[in-house]
């Protein structure tokens, strides 16, 4: 029955929130579905991972979110916001390793103004290299202005489907204009990224499905699955944290479903277990994110703990990474990595 499931999944890229439930449920064929998400990546995409170097360009968040160590009343953390110099000069960093992809991710601010993110961004796409952001929600002028200075992606998680619960983990903010954000972005030809946060208090398996129908209904080009984690320093500080395997169940369905898209191997992931990303890597996942922050800003940009030693454990080096990808069948891509026939 589960296995049928999983082939149905595999040939036609549709299930029913019963069957996915029925997935979510059952372990006894954790492996089959692991393994089938891997084969239906390697059989459209390959077996190339593509690498994405990670800026951490401020901690500064207006945002109170229950689970974030960067929450605004987390007085606790020394905030930054790195300047325009200093983002560069880590972004050429990244280019001189090779790297074809920057993120320049943040807290929800308003201290870099548009029109200096713009300038940030020409800049930086000088190199021939793609730009992801992922700094929040703006208004529809707003990402107009950042796609027009030569942004190419935008992360943008939804983190959960069931608005009760987003609204009682993000006190303040609103799930009909997260959705609204991300429907700007479509409608903008970003490659408009999301994804969800596994394990979070009070969720169900139900609403993790509704979450899995909701990225095939947006027809997503990027998901990022990542288990919850409680971090000592926020109102969850004494929730249980996520399930791993879960989490990767997550991403392997998403893998079947939405096939050809772009899925990191998250770094919560490896916070949860030492080969976390290399399990995503083998269960769906084909994008891996060096962080390429200084060692001083890493630090201070704790979303949850073990994240920093997570990076810090992390090789810049392209010939390393190849190394460790290699144990496992996998390879570096040398491409800028856009969603199968997008670009
Ligand atoms: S999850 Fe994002 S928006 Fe929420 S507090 Fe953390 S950095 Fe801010």
């Amino acid at each position: 029955m589960i296995k049928s499931i999983i082939n149905k999944a595999f040939t036609n890229a549709v299930l029913s929130k019963d069957e996915i439930m029925h997935l979510l449920n059952d372990n006894t064929n954790n492996d089959y579905l692991f393994q089938k998400a891997h084969q239906k990546k390697t059989e459209l995409l390959g077996n190339k991972v593509h690498l994405r170097a990670l800026i951490e360009i401020s901690n500064i968040c207006m945002q109170n979110c229950l689970y974030c160590g960067l929450r605004r009343d987390n007085k606790l953390v020394e905030r930054y916001k790195m300047n325009k110099d200093e983002i560069l000069y880590l972004a050429n960093a990244a280019a001189d390793y090779g790297y074809k992809t920057i993120v320049l991710q943040g807290g929800e601010n308003n201290t870099f103004k548009i029109a200096e993110l713009c300038e940030i961004i020409r800049e930086i796409k000088a190199k021939d290299i793609a730009i992801t952001l992922s700094i929040g929600e703006k208004t529809y002028d707003e990402y107009k202005l950042l796609k027009e200075a030569g942004a190419d992606r935008y992360l943008l998680r939804i983190e959960t489907t069931d608005s009760m619960l987003y609204e009682q983990m993000d006190p303040g903010m609103s799930h009909k204009n997260r959705k609204r954000c991300l429907q700007d972005l479509k409608s903008l030809g970003y490659e408009a990224g999301s994804g969800s946060l596994v394990g979070l208090p009070g969720q169900t398996l139900e609403s993790i499905a509704d979450d899995i129908l909701f990225f095939k209904e947006i027809d997503a080009d990027m998901l990022g699955v990542g288990p919850f984690i409680a971090h000592q320093d926020t109102p969850l500080k004494d929730s249980p944290d996520g399930n791993l395997t879960l989490a990767l169940k997550v991403m392997a369905i998403i893998r079947l479903l939405l096939s050809d898209i772009n899925i990191p191997a998250t770094t919560a992931m490896e916070a949860l277990h030492p080969e976390g990303r290399y399990l995503a890597l083998t269960s769906g996942a084909n994008v891996l994110m060096p962080n390429f922050t200084d060692e001083l800003h890493r630090k201070l940009y704790e979303i949850y703990p073990g994240k920093s030693q997570v990076a810090e454990n992390n090789s810049l080096n392209r010939a390393k990474i190849n190394e460790n990808l290699i144990r496992y069948g996998l390879q570096v891509s040398n491409s800028k990595g856009f969603r199968l026939g997008r670009k």
